[in-house]
Protein backbone atom coordinates (compact mmCIF):
# COMPACT_ATOMS: atom_id res chain seq x y z
CA UNK A 1 0.00 0.00 0.00
CA UNK A 2 1.51 3.38 -0.83
CA UNK A 3 2.05 5.56 2.03
CA UNK A 4 -0.09 8.78 2.34
CA UNK A 5 0.62 12.57 2.69
CA UNK A 6 -0.36 12.93 5.93
CA UNK A 7 2.14 10.42 7.12
CA UNK A 8 4.84 11.20 4.77
CA UNK A 9 4.57 14.61 6.33
CA UNK A 10 4.34 13.40 10.23
CA UNK A 11 7.93 12.33 9.27
CA UNK A 12 9.53 15.36 7.73
CA UNK A 13 11.05 18.55 9.89
CA UNK A 14 7.63 20.78 9.71
CA UNK A 15 9.60 23.67 9.86
CA UNK A 16 7.95 24.96 6.37
CA UNK A 17 11.43 26.26 5.28
CA UNK A 18 10.43 26.26 1.92
CA UNK A 19 14.72 24.99 1.12
CA UNK A 20 12.43 22.31 -1.30
CA UNK A 21 10.89 24.72 -3.47
CA UNK A 22 7.61 23.98 -1.58
CA UNK A 23 5.82 26.62 0.34
CA UNK A 24 4.94 24.09 3.09
CA UNK A 25 6.35 20.44 4.75
CA UNK A 26 3.19 19.80 3.52
CA UNK A 27 2.99 20.57 -0.04
CA UNK A 28 6.22 18.52 -0.49
CA UNK A 29 4.52 15.54 1.40
CA UNK A 30 1.59 15.48 -0.83
CA UNK A 31 3.79 15.76 -4.07
CA UNK A 32 6.50 13.13 -2.62
CA UNK A 33 3.13 10.83 -1.90
CA UNK A 34 2.28 11.15 -5.69
CA UNK A 35 5.75 10.50 -6.51
CA UNK A 36 6.02 13.86 -8.67
CA UNK A 37 9.39 14.71 -6.36
CA UNK A 38 12.45 12.85 -5.14
CA UNK A 39 12.88 13.12 -1.07
CA UNK A 40 16.12 14.23 -1.75
CA UNK A 41 14.90 17.36 -2.66
CA UNK A 42 14.55 18.31 1.37
CA UNK A 43 17.81 18.83 2.59
CA UNK A 44 16.99 18.33 6.36
CA UNK A 45 15.07 15.32 6.64
CA UNK A 46 16.72 12.38 9.05
CA UNK A 47 18.40 9.40 8.19
CA UNK A 48 15.73 7.57 10.12
CA UNK A 49 13.04 9.13 7.73
CA UNK A 50 15.00 8.70 5.02
CA UNK A 51 15.21 4.41 5.76
CA UNK A 52 11.77 4.68 6.41
CA UNK A 53 10.48 6.47 3.61
CA UNK A 54 13.16 4.89 1.34
CA UNK A 55 11.77 1.53 2.09
CA UNK A 56 8.14 2.37 1.30
CA UNK A 57 8.85 4.11 -1.63
CA UNK A 58 10.28 1.03 -3.04
CA UNK A 59 8.03 -0.60 -6.40
CA UNK A 60 5.86 -3.29 -4.80
CA UNK A 61 6.35 -5.38 -7.86
CA UNK A 62 10.24 -5.46 -8.27
CA UNK A 63 11.62 -4.14 -11.98
CA UNK A 64 13.53 -6.66 -13.42
CA UNK A 65 15.90 -5.98 -16.23
CA UNK A 66 16.86 -8.64 -18.79
CA UNK A 67 19.90 -7.42 -21.44
CA UNK A 68 21.86 -8.89 -23.85
CA UNK A 69 23.44 -7.46 -27.17
CA UNK A 70 20.96 -4.58 -28.29
CA UNK A 71 17.85 -6.18 -26.73
CA UNK A 72 16.23 -5.02 -23.18
CA UNK A 73 13.12 -6.35 -21.57
CA UNK A 74 12.09 -4.73 -18.34
CA UNK A 75 9.57 -6.69 -16.12
CA UNK A 76 7.61 -5.40 -12.37
CA UNK A 77 6.61 -2.55 -11.57
CA UNK A 78 3.36 -2.87 -11.94
CA UNK A 79 1.07 -0.77 -9.40
CA UNK A 80 -2.48 -1.75 -9.92
CA UNK A 81 -4.73 -4.83 -10.04
CA UNK A 82 -7.10 -4.26 -12.34
CA UNK A 83 -6.29 -2.87 -15.68
CA UNK A 84 -8.71 -0.47 -16.03
CA UNK A 85 -7.63 1.37 -12.81
CA UNK A 86 -4.23 2.61 -13.92
CA UNK A 87 -2.65 0.71 -16.58
CA UNK A 88 -0.39 -2.17 -16.36
CA UNK A 89 3.25 -1.36 -17.94
CA UNK A 90 6.06 -3.94 -18.17
CA UNK A 91 4.93 -6.84 -20.95
CA UNK A 92 5.24 -9.91 -19.72
CA UNK A 93 8.32 -11.79 -22.08
CA UNK A 94 7.89 -14.64 -24.32
CA UNK A 95 10.19 -17.19 -24.10
CA UNK A 96 10.94 -19.89 -26.17
CA UNK A 97 12.34 -23.47 -24.82
CA UNK A 98 15.10 -25.05 -25.74
CA UNK A 99 17.14 -28.33 -23.86
CA UNK A 100 20.57 -29.16 -24.16
CA UNK A 101 19.99 -32.70 -24.58
CA UNK A 102 18.48 -31.53 -28.44
CA UNK A 103 21.73 -31.12 -31.22
CA UNK A 104 23.36 -27.87 -31.54
CA UNK A 105 22.45 -27.65 -34.80
CA UNK A 106 18.93 -27.97 -34.42
CA UNK A 107 18.72 -25.64 -31.84
CA UNK A 108 19.99 -23.17 -33.79
CA UNK A 109 17.80 -23.58 -36.65
CA UNK A 110 14.19 -23.30 -34.14
CA UNK A 111 15.43 -20.09 -32.52
CA UNK A 112 16.66 -18.62 -35.76
CA UNK A 113 13.09 -18.83 -37.13
CA UNK A 114 11.47 -18.28 -33.90
CA UNK A 115 13.93 -15.17 -33.83
CA UNK A 116 12.83 -13.95 -37.18
CA UNK A 117 8.97 -14.14 -36.46
CA UNK A 118 7.56 -10.34 -36.54
CA UNK A 119 4.22 -8.87 -36.95
CA UNK A 120 3.32 -5.40 -37.47
CA UNK A 121 0.05 -4.93 -35.63
CA UNK A 122 -1.10 -1.50 -35.68
CA UNK A 123 2.03 -0.25 -36.34
CA UNK A 124 3.96 -1.41 -33.69
CA UNK A 125 6.25 -4.71 -34.72
CA UNK A 126 5.52 -7.43 -32.33
CA UNK A 127 8.10 -10.38 -31.98
CA UNK A 128 9.48 -13.19 -29.50
CA UNK A 129 11.19 -11.81 -26.10
CA UNK A 130 13.88 -14.10 -25.39
CA UNK A 131 14.87 -18.16 -24.89
CA UNK A 132 14.88 -20.64 -22.32
CA UNK A 133 17.42 -23.01 -21.90
CA UNK A 134 16.78 -25.90 -19.53
CA UNK A 135 19.79 -28.32 -18.54
CA UNK A 136 19.12 -31.69 -18.67
CA UNK A 137 22.61 -33.08 -17.75
CA UNK A 138 26.20 -31.71 -17.70
CA UNK A 139 27.75 -28.24 -17.66
CA UNK A 140 29.42 -28.75 -20.76
CA UNK A 141 25.76 -29.66 -22.84
CA UNK A 142 24.38 -26.53 -21.20
CA UNK A 143 27.14 -24.48 -22.56
CA UNK A 144 27.26 -26.20 -26.00
CA UNK A 145 23.33 -25.09 -26.20
CA UNK A 146 24.05 -21.79 -25.27
CA UNK A 147 26.64 -21.33 -27.56
CA UNK A 148 24.14 -23.09 -30.31
CA UNK A 149 21.43 -20.68 -28.49
CA UNK A 150 23.70 -17.40 -29.59
CA UNK A 151 24.12 -18.41 -32.89
CA UNK A 152 20.66 -18.01 -33.73
CA UNK A 153 19.39 -14.87 -31.31
CA UNK A 154 20.83 -12.08 -29.90
CA UNK A 155 17.69 -11.59 -27.29
CA UNK A 156 17.77 -12.13 -23.50
CA UNK A 157 18.31 -15.76 -22.00
CA UNK A 158 17.10 -17.83 -18.81
CA UNK A 159 18.62 -20.74 -18.10
CA UNK A 160 16.70 -23.66 -16.54
CA UNK A 161 18.32 -25.88 -13.84
CA UNK A 162 18.93 -27.06 -9.99
CA UNK A 163 22.38 -27.65 -10.46
CA UNK A 164 24.52 -24.02 -9.57
CA UNK A 165 27.72 -25.56 -10.82
CA UNK A 166 25.83 -26.65 -14.19
CA UNK A 167 24.25 -23.41 -14.48
CA UNK A 168 28.11 -21.69 -13.68
CA UNK A 169 28.78 -23.39 -17.22
CA UNK A 170 26.36 -22.07 -19.22
CA UNK A 171 26.40 -18.41 -17.40
CA UNK A 172 30.19 -18.24 -18.24
CA UNK A 173 29.18 -17.98 -22.02
CA UNK A 174 26.53 -15.30 -21.51
CA UNK A 175 29.36 -12.69 -19.76
CA UNK A 176 28.68 -9.24 -19.37
CA UNK A 177 24.46 -9.96 -19.91
CA UNK A 178 21.56 -9.89 -17.92
CA UNK A 179 20.08 -13.24 -17.45
CA UNK A 180 17.54 -14.84 -15.50
CA UNK A 181 18.53 -18.26 -13.63
CA UNK A 182 16.08 -21.02 -12.79
CA UNK A 183 15.66 -22.06 -9.88
CA UNK A 184 16.33 -21.40 -6.21
CA UNK A 185 14.91 -23.77 -4.13
CA UNK A 186 14.73 -23.77 0.33
CA UNK A 187 17.53 -26.95 -0.70
CA UNK A 188 19.57 -25.04 -3.18
CA UNK A 189 19.30 -21.07 -2.54
CA UNK A 190 22.71 -19.92 -1.03
CA UNK A 191 24.65 -21.51 -3.87
CA UNK A 192 21.71 -20.63 -6.25
CA UNK A 193 22.07 -16.65 -4.88
CA UNK A 194 25.72 -16.92 -4.57
CA UNK A 195 25.82 -17.67 -8.26
CA UNK A 196 23.63 -15.01 -9.08
CA UNK A 197 25.22 -12.23 -7.34
CA UNK A 198 28.81 -12.99 -8.83
CA UNK A 199 27.06 -13.21 -12.53
CA UNK A 200 24.87 -10.06 -11.88
CA UNK A 201 22.01 -12.32 -13.03
CA UNK A 202 18.28 -12.20 -11.56
CA UNK A 203 17.20 -15.65 -10.17
CA UNK A 204 13.62 -17.06 -10.34
CA UNK A 205 12.64 -18.46 -6.60
CA UNK A 206 10.43 -21.96 -5.58
CA UNK A 207 9.15 -23.62 -2.60
CA UNK A 208 6.44 -25.86 -2.19
CA UNK A 209 3.89 -23.72 -0.70
CA UNK A 210 3.12 -19.74 -1.04
CA UNK A 211 3.92 -20.02 2.95
CA UNK A 212 7.89 -21.05 2.65
CA UNK A 213 8.25 -19.01 -0.51
CA UNK A 214 7.57 -15.99 1.64
CA UNK A 215 9.70 -17.63 4.23
CA UNK A 216 12.57 -17.74 1.23
CA UNK A 217 12.49 -14.63 -0.52
CA UNK A 218 13.48 -12.73 2.40
CA UNK A 219 16.44 -14.56 3.15
CA UNK A 220 17.72 -14.36 -0.73
CA UNK A 221 17.36 -10.88 -0.41
CA UNK A 222 19.34 -10.54 2.56
CA UNK A 223 22.29 -12.41 1.35
CA UNK A 224 22.47 -9.89 -1.10
CA UNK A 225 20.48 -10.25 -3.91
CA UNK A 226 17.32 -7.79 -4.91
CA UNK A 227 16.10 -9.26 -8.18
CA UNK A 228 13.92 -12.07 -7.39
CA UNK A 229 11.19 -13.76 -9.85
CA UNK A 230 8.41 -16.04 -8.42
CA UNK A 231 7.88 -19.50 -9.41
CA UNK A 232 4.51 -20.63 -7.72
CA UNK A 233 4.86 -24.03 -8.75
CA UNK A 234 1.31 -24.28 -11.41
CA UNK A 235 0.32 -27.08 -11.96
CA UNK A 236 -3.23 -26.44 -13.39
CA UNK A 237 -5.68 -23.55 -14.54
CA UNK A 238 -7.64 -23.12 -11.05
CA UNK A 239 -4.02 -23.12 -9.30
CA UNK A 240 -2.68 -20.36 -11.73
CA UNK A 241 -5.61 -17.90 -11.09
CA UNK A 242 -5.93 -18.23 -7.37
CA UNK A 243 -1.61 -18.37 -6.79
CA UNK A 244 -0.53 -15.66 -8.96
CA UNK A 245 -3.72 -13.35 -7.64
CA UNK A 246 -2.63 -14.30 -4.10
CA UNK A 247 1.18 -13.26 -4.91
CA UNK A 248 -0.14 -9.59 -6.67
CA UNK A 249 -2.79 -8.87 -4.22
CA UNK A 250 -0.36 -9.50 -1.20
CA UNK A 251 2.39 -7.24 -3.03
CA UNK A 252 -0.44 -4.28 -4.06
CA UNK A 253 -2.74 -4.47 -1.70
CA UNK A 254 -0.39 -5.56 1.55
CA UNK A 255 2.82 -3.98 0.26
CA UNK A 256 4.01 -8.10 1.60
CA UNK A 257 7.37 -7.12 0.96
CA UNK A 258 8.20 -10.74 0.11
CA UNK A 259 6.04 -10.96 -2.72
CA UNK A 260 6.66 -7.94 -4.27
CA UNK A 261 9.01 -9.65 -7.68
CA UNK A 262 7.31 -10.42 -10.71
CA UNK A 263 6.10 -14.14 -11.72
CA UNK A 264 7.24 -16.56 -13.88
CA UNK A 265 4.96 -18.86 -15.42
CA UNK A 266 5.93 -22.28 -17.45
CA UNK A 267 2.83 -22.96 -19.84
CA UNK A 268 4.78 -25.34 -21.52
CA UNK A 269 4.94 -28.44 -18.68
CA UNK A 270 1.61 -28.83 -19.92
CA UNK A 271 2.95 -31.19 -22.66
CA UNK A 272 -0.07 -30.06 -25.12
CA UNK A 273 0.30 -27.45 -27.30
CA UNK A 274 -3.79 -26.42 -27.15
CA UNK A 275 -3.59 -26.16 -23.73
CA UNK A 276 -0.20 -24.62 -23.07
CA UNK A 277 -1.92 -21.62 -25.15
CA UNK A 278 -4.83 -21.27 -22.80
CA UNK A 279 -2.20 -21.40 -19.94
CA UNK A 280 -0.76 -18.62 -21.60
CA UNK A 281 -3.42 -16.58 -22.19
CA UNK A 282 -4.38 -16.85 -18.30
CA UNK A 283 -1.00 -16.02 -17.53
CA UNK A 284 -0.94 -13.02 -19.15
CA UNK A 285 -4.07 -12.04 -18.36
CA UNK A 286 -3.08 -12.68 -14.90
CA UNK A 287 0.30 -11.25 -13.48
CA UNK A 288 2.82 -13.53 -15.20
CA UNK A 289 5.73 -11.18 -15.89
CA UNK A 290 7.72 -14.63 -17.60
CA UNK A 291 6.20 -16.63 -19.45
CA UNK A 292 7.84 -19.83 -21.05
CA UNK A 293 6.38 -21.71 -23.66
CA UNK A 294 7.84 -24.70 -26.26
CA UNK A 295 5.37 -25.27 -29.37
CA UNK A 296 5.66 -22.47 -31.74
CA UNK A 297 3.19 -21.85 -33.75
CA UNK A 298 3.30 -18.83 -36.28
CA UNK A 299 -1.04 -18.95 -35.90
CA UNK A 300 -0.91 -19.54 -32.47
CA UNK A 301 1.77 -17.27 -31.47
CA UNK A 302 0.23 -14.37 -32.94
CA UNK A 303 -3.12 -14.44 -30.61
CA UNK A 304 -0.95 -14.29 -27.74
CA UNK A 305 1.11 -11.42 -29.04
CA UNK A 306 -1.74 -9.29 -29.74
CA UNK A 307 -3.46 -10.55 -26.45
CA UNK A 308 -0.62 -9.12 -24.79
CA UNK A 309 -0.42 -6.07 -26.50
CA UNK A 310 -4.07 -5.63 -25.43
CA UNK A 311 -4.11 -5.73 -21.71
CA UNK A 312 -1.16 -3.92 -21.67
CA UNK A 313 -1.84 -0.72 -23.81
CA UNK A 314 -3.13 2.33 -21.34
CA UNK A 315 -7.40 2.30 -21.45
CA UNK A 316 -7.03 5.43 -20.99
CA UNK A 317 -4.25 6.66 -23.85
CA UNK A 318 -5.13 5.81 -27.80
CA UNK A 319 -2.98 3.68 -29.85
CA UNK A 320 -1.79 6.69 -31.78
CA UNK A 321 0.54 6.65 -35.26
CA UNK A 322 3.12 9.49 -36.08
CA UNK A 323 1.49 12.31 -37.64
CA UNK A 324 3.30 13.53 -40.85
CA UNK A 325 2.76 12.85 -44.41
CA UNK A 326 2.24 9.25 -45.39
CA UNK A 327 3.29 8.56 -49.12
CA UNK A 328 1.35 5.59 -50.53
CA UNK A 329 1.48 3.40 -54.09
CA UNK A 330 4.60 6.09 -55.07
CA UNK A 331 2.76 9.46 -55.60
CA UNK A 332 4.07 11.73 -57.76
CA UNK A 333 3.37 16.01 -57.06
CA UNK A 334 0.07 15.30 -58.65
CA UNK A 335 -1.55 12.55 -56.71
CA UNK A 336 -4.17 13.78 -54.55
CA UNK A 337 -3.67 14.65 -51.03
CA UNK A 338 -6.08 13.33 -48.08
CA UNK A 339 -6.57 13.81 -44.34
CA UNK A 340 -7.05 12.28 -41.37
CA UNK A 341 -6.09 11.83 -38.00
CA UNK A 342 -3.70 10.07 -36.05
CA UNK A 343 -5.70 7.71 -34.29
CA UNK A 344 -4.18 4.16 -35.37
CA UNK A 345 -7.42 2.14 -36.06
CA UNK A 346 -8.37 5.18 -38.19
CA UNK A 347 -5.08 6.03 -40.07
CA UNK A 348 -4.92 1.98 -40.79
CA UNK A 349 -8.18 2.19 -42.46
CA UNK A 350 -7.61 5.15 -44.55
CA UNK A 351 -4.53 3.94 -45.69
CA UNK A 352 -5.03 0.17 -46.56
CA UNK A 353 -8.23 1.18 -48.01
CA UNK A 354 -5.54 4.11 -50.45
CA UNK A 355 -3.13 1.21 -50.67
CA UNK A 356 -5.77 -1.42 -51.92
CA UNK A 357 -6.92 0.96 -54.68
CA UNK A 358 -3.82 0.92 -56.36
CA UNK A 359 -4.22 4.81 -56.67
CA UNK A 360 -0.89 6.83 -55.60
CA UNK A 361 -1.97 9.43 -52.53
CA UNK A 362 -0.55 11.72 -50.24
CA UNK A 363 -2.23 11.00 -46.31
CA UNK A 364 -1.73 14.09 -44.52
CA UNK A 365 -2.59 12.77 -40.74
CA UNK A 366 -3.26 15.54 -38.34
CA UNK A 367 -2.14 15.30 -34.64
CA UNK A 368 -5.50 14.94 -33.28
CA UNK A 369 -4.52 13.42 -29.87
CA UNK A 370 -4.99 10.05 -30.98
CA UNK A 371 -8.63 10.31 -31.61
CA UNK A 372 -10.79 9.01 -34.29
CA UNK A 373 -12.23 11.90 -37.11
CA UNK A 374 -15.79 12.54 -35.23
CA UNK A 375 -14.10 12.41 -31.61
CA UNK A 376 -11.47 14.60 -32.61
CA UNK A 377 -13.52 17.02 -34.01
CA UNK A 378 -16.11 17.23 -31.31
CA UNK A 379 -13.31 17.54 -28.86
CA UNK A 380 -11.55 20.51 -30.83
CA UNK A 381 -8.89 18.47 -31.41
CA UNK A 382 -9.47 18.31 -35.95
CA UNK A 383 -10.05 21.66 -36.96
CA UNK A 384 -9.68 23.98 -40.10
CA UNK A 385 -6.73 25.53 -38.03
CA UNK A 386 -5.10 22.42 -36.90
CA UNK A 387 -5.05 20.91 -40.12
CA UNK A 388 -3.93 24.48 -41.99
CA UNK A 389 -0.83 24.23 -39.47
CA UNK A 390 -0.01 20.65 -40.14
CA UNK A 391 0.00 20.81 -43.76
CA UNK A 392 3.17 23.78 -43.03
CA UNK A 393 4.65 21.89 -40.41
CA UNK A 394 4.81 18.64 -42.49
CA UNK A 395 6.12 20.84 -45.87
CA UNK A 396 2.67 19.59 -48.02
CA UNK A 397 2.95 21.92 -50.55
CA UNK A 398 6.58 21.17 -51.22
CA UNK A 399 5.19 17.27 -52.31
CA UNK A 400 2.53 18.66 -54.78
CA UNK A 401 2.31 20.42 -57.69
CA UNK A 402 -1.24 21.55 -56.58
CA UNK A 403 -3.07 23.20 -54.58
CA UNK A 404 -5.82 20.67 -53.57
CA UNK A 405 -6.88 18.64 -50.25
CA UNK A 406 -9.49 16.22 -49.95
CA UNK A 407 -11.46 16.09 -45.84
CA UNK A 408 -13.10 12.93 -44.43
CA UNK A 409 -16.83 13.74 -45.20
CA UNK A 410 -17.73 13.41 -41.91
CA UNK A 411 -16.29 17.20 -41.18
CA UNK A 412 -17.01 18.72 -44.29
CA UNK A 413 -18.29 21.18 -41.82
CA UNK A 414 -15.03 22.25 -42.02
CA UNK A 415 -14.47 23.00 -45.43
CA UNK A 416 -15.31 26.55 -45.43
CA UNK A 417 -13.13 27.55 -41.99
CA UNK A 418 -10.06 25.72 -44.42
CA UNK A 419 -10.12 27.82 -47.11
CA UNK A 420 -9.88 30.83 -45.26
CA UNK A 421 -6.79 29.07 -43.60
CA UNK A 422 -5.45 27.58 -46.94
CA UNK A 423 -5.93 30.40 -48.98
CA UNK A 424 -6.03 29.91 -52.85
CA UNK A 425 -6.68 26.03 -51.92
CA UNK A 426 -9.06 24.11 -53.36
CA UNK A 427 -11.22 22.08 -50.46
CA UNK A 428 -12.62 18.79 -51.34
CA UNK A 429 -15.31 16.90 -49.49
CA UNK A 430 -15.03 12.86 -49.74
CA UNK A 431 -16.50 9.89 -48.10
CA UNK A 432 -17.68 9.63 -44.68
CA UNK A 433 -16.72 6.05 -44.40
CA UNK A 434 -12.79 4.64 -45.77
CA UNK A 435 -14.22 1.77 -47.32
CA UNK A 436 -15.76 4.24 -49.87
CA UNK A 437 -12.68 5.74 -50.67
CA UNK A 438 -11.37 3.48 -53.86
CA UNK A 439 -14.49 4.54 -55.99
CA UNK A 440 -14.06 8.61 -55.12
CA UNK A 441 -10.42 7.66 -55.45
CA UNK A 442 -11.38 6.63 -59.09
CA UNK A 443 -13.80 9.43 -59.99
CA UNK A 444 -11.37 12.31 -58.63
CA UNK A 445 -8.46 10.58 -60.19
S1 LIG B 1 12.77 21.54 2.65
FE1 LIG B 1 12.00 19.97 3.99
S2 LIG B 1 11.71 21.04 5.90
FE2 LIG B 1 11.86 22.60 4.37
S3 LIG B 1 9.75 22.97 3.69
FE3 LIG B 1 10.57 21.46 2.36
S4 LIG B 1 9.94 19.57 3.27
FE4 LIG B 1 9.76 21.09 4.87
Amino acid sequence: MAISGIEIYKMLPKTNCKDCGFPTCMAFALKLAAKQVELSACPHVSEEAKAQLAASSEPPVRLITLESDGHKLEVGNEVVLFRHEKTFYNKPGFFFLVKDSEEPAAITARVKEIDAFAVNYVGIDLTVDGFAVKSEGEGAALAAAVEAVRAGTKRPLILIGDDPQVLSAGLGKLDGEKTLIATATPENWEAMTDLAVAHKASLVVTAGSLDELAELTPKIKEKGLPNLVLDPQVSNFNDGVVKNTILRRMALAKNFRPFGFPIIAYPYKAGVPEVEIALATQAITKYAGFIVLENFAPETFYGLLVLRENIYTDPQKPIQVQPGVYEINQPSPEAPVMVTTNFSITYFSVANEIESSGLPGFLLVADAEGMSVLTAWAAGNFDAEQIAKDVKRFGVEEKISHKSIILPGHVAVLSGELEEELPGWEIKVGPREAVDLPAYLKQVA
